[in-house]
């Protein structure tokens, strides 16, 4: 018997009844967002609750995927085992709405190439029922 289960390969992040659809949209390539059914607003993290209007209805909401670098840091320590050694971590703003920023990776380029601003759109990891949000330059061809 070969045992397929395999260590997760990045640290999951805990859900809540809150967060859920936020983790679970990537299974339908959805990027989804929670956001404010009187203003619009978009909610990140999700609260069930509107900053902007003091609203308790919310609904999740896919977005475009896409987004800029609002800033990042090129992690050069081994902190998890089987984490690449060089990532980037990093702040994207949504599209959408500049103050909805998610913390996130930047895969499939150079770590050395991620500058500032940089336009980024969304793809998924899936891990352990988690479909972790994660970005690749625009125009990346994987
Ligand atoms: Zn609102």
């Amino acid at each position: 018997m070969i045992d397929s289960r395999k260590p997760p390969s990045r640290p999951l992040p805990a859900t809540t009844c809150d967060t859920e659809p936020f983790w679970s949209g990537g299974e339908h390539g959805e990027l989804l967002i929670e956001q404010c059914d009187g203003c619009s607003y978009f909610i990140h993290p999700p609260t069930g609750f509107c900053p902007e209007c003091e609203s308790r209805d919310t609904h999740f909401q896919p977005v475009s995927g896409k987004g800029f670098i609002e800033t990042f840091t090129v992690n050069h320590k081994r902190w998890v085992p089987g984490l690449p050694e060089r990532y980037v971590l990093a702040l994207v703003r949504i599209a959408e709405q500049a103050d909805v920023r998610l913390a996130t990776n930047i895969v499939n380029c150079d770590p050395g190439d991620v500058t500032f601003d940089m336009p980024v759109k969304v793809l998924f990891e899936e891990n352990d029922g988690l479909w972790i949000p994660l970005f690749e330059p625009v125009g990346s061809a994987a």
